[in-house]
């Protein structure tokens, strides 16, 4: 065992409190809060660690929001549609294809958006959208600001223990600048991409990883500027071999792990992701992925300048403020979502949200994620949304993009603000009265 000192027990000052209590502000945590809020909560919390809303889309530098159709068909809608509708509403807030060129196999517009990576799949026009993630932290705010006093919101605390009466959880303990403190909640959702609240509160999750998959890496992402992104979509589409082949695997040699360039909505940027075989809940493996990339950017960057079209002038602009996240804990809730779920096609009753098929040669239909895979099995008035969700380490890979989250936070908070309407837990909400609230919402369901 390693060392250990005591620590004295000592009273907790209590914050505040509310009907909903979201930790963490992504994709998952910042539609929860709006969902509670638009669905009837009382009051709602959202606590953020860092200093903006967001999660990996703002402040991790995940430009892409991806696989938001199958064939012609939309399948997302919800909060996640309103981002997109708002963002490209905006100067350089977003890229990407029309709703209504999705489906479409029209050769020029393949040809358009074949180097885009995300909008061309199955050989037709997919729908997604690469959002500017500044712009997007304000575009986040408001959503939050529109709900006046029905959402409080503090940034700048860290969630770090969960209270508990036996197995119900009542609020959780943040750490900030002012101490430790207790926020209590008759539901909290849990967000934070860990399932740090579960684990706080003693639920259980699984942690095993099969390193080949992209859930089980990190990166720390950054942005060129002075690059002509169309001109290298064009020229890798047309020398995808040599791209990947020698220029992917000399970069890699220079940096220790793969790297690559998206689209971001302006031409003259770029953001370089990355996937580097680490683990986000070690904090040795953390430190390291940020300096370890950091320590080789520069050569990186002159190596796309000396050999890539498109990259001749290309600069560094900055490097994204939050670590890049993959995949950790995934909790063990009432429905553990498989690649058996993906593979086939399951109809459940209390279906929330659908991931479009993107291994289309094994399945052609979109696979439904069930309400229970946000319900641990043990811990009650708790939710946990976001990519932590109940699964196995492949079927996460697949359905822990930033839509899919969206989508697992939006049903979560109007699941909270229904069951606290009615007197009922999470655990027993009429999923039926969710479904309708969720269609009324503008959420694609598939009945
Ligand atoms: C480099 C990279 C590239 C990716 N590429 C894509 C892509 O192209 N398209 C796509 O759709 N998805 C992509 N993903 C995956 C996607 O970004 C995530 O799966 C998604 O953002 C998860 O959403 P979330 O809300 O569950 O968690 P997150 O986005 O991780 O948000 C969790 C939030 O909780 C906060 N938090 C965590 N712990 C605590 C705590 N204890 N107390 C308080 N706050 C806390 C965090 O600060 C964060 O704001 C990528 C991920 C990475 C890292």
């Amino acid at each position: 065992m390693s060392k250990v000192i005591m620590e004295p027990s000592r009273q907790i000052p209590i914050l505040d409190e509310a009907d909903v209590v979201v930790i963490g502000s992504g994709p998952a945590g910042h539609s929860a809060a709006v969902a509670a809020a638009r669905s009837g909560a009382g009051k709602v919390i959202l606590v953020e660690r860092y200093n903006h809303l967001g999660g990996m889309a703002t402040g991790g530098f995940v430009l892409l929001v991806p696989h938001l159709s199958f064939g012609g068909t939309i399948m997302s809608g919800g909060l996640q549609q309103e981002w997109i509708d708002r963002m490209e509403k905006l100067n350089y807030g977003a890229v990407g294809p029309t709703k209504e060129s999705v489906g479409s196999v029209d050769p020029e517009l393949i040809q358009k958006w074949a180097g885009y990576w995300g909008f061309v799949l199955n050989d037709n026009i997919n729908y997604g959208a690469y959002l500017d993630p500044d712009q997007l932290k304000v575009v986040l705010d408001e959503m939050i600001n529109e709900q006046g006093e029905k959402i409080t919101t503090y940034l700048h605390g860290w969630a770090v223990g969960a209270v508990m009466d036996g197995d119900a959880i009542k609020g959780v303990i943040i750490e900030s600048k002012e101490g430790r403190q207790a926020i209590m909640g008759k539901v909290v959702i849990d967000c934070t991409g860990d399932a740090d609240i579960c684990a706080f509160a003693g639920g259980g999750f699984d942690e095993d990883r099969d390193k080949s998959l992209r859930s089980a890496s990190m990166a720390a992402v950054y942005r060129l500027g002075g690059v002509d992104f169309k001109h290298f979509a064009d020229w890798k589409v047309k020398n995808f071999k040599e791209w990947y082949e020698v220029h992917m695997a000399n970069m890699a040699k220079i940096t220790g792990f793969k790297m690559s360039p998206h689209a971001t909505p302006r031409n003259d940027q770029c953001w370089i992701n990355n996937w580097i075989p680490k683990y986000c809940l070690n904090i040795k493996d953390l430190t390291s992925v940020d300096m370890s990339v950091r320590k080789t950017m520069y050569e990186a960057i002159d190596y796309l300048k000396e050999n890539i079209p498109g990259f001749k002038d290309a600069f560094l602009i900055d490097i994204a403020p939050q670590t890049g996240t993959r995949g950790s804990r995934r909790i063990h809730g009432m429905y553990k979502l498989t690649k058996d779920d993906l593979d086939n096609t399951y109809a459940h009753e209390d279906t929330i949200s659908v991931v479009p098929p993107f291994n289309f040669g094994v399945c052609q239909t979109p696979t439904e994620i069930p309400y229970r895979v946000m319900v641990p099995v043990k811990i009650e008035n708790l939710l946990v949304a976001g990519r932590s969700f109940s699964s196995s380490h492949e079927a996460n890979d697949w359905s822990n993009l930033i839509p899919h989250c969206a989508n697992l936070g939006h049903a979560a908070g109007v699941a909270a603000a229904i069951a606290i309407k009615d007197g009922t837990s999470v655990r027993d909400v009429n999923i039926q009265k969710v479904q309708t609230v969720l269609k009324d919402q503008n959420t694609y369901l598939p009945r």
